[in-house]
């Protein structure tokens, strides 16, 4: 019995980036209870709307993540 434990084997979450057209962090905008959609907060900006492509923007968020975008929102206002 040598198993190896510990260390995790899978890759990281992705990382919202900053935005190619403005430069502007990317929000995650939850549209389900796991999925978000990211884009742009920048109101003079569409991304992504404005992509000819249709772009992967939808990302998986767990729980904790959850509940820190949740209370992002409200702390914003
Ligand atoms: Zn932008």
């Amino acid at each position: 019995m040598g198993g190896k434990k510990g260390e995790a084997s899978y890759p990281p979450p992705k990382q919202v980036k900053d935005c190619p057209e403005c430069g502007t962090a990317l929000q995650k905008c939850l549209i389900q209870q796991n999925y978000a959609f990211v884009m742009c907060p920048n109101d003079k900006c569409a991304y992504p709307f404005n992509q000819r492509e249709n772009i992967q923007n939808l990302v998986y968020v767990d729980d904790g993540e959850v509940i820190d975008t949740a209370t992002q929102r409200l702390s914003k206002g």
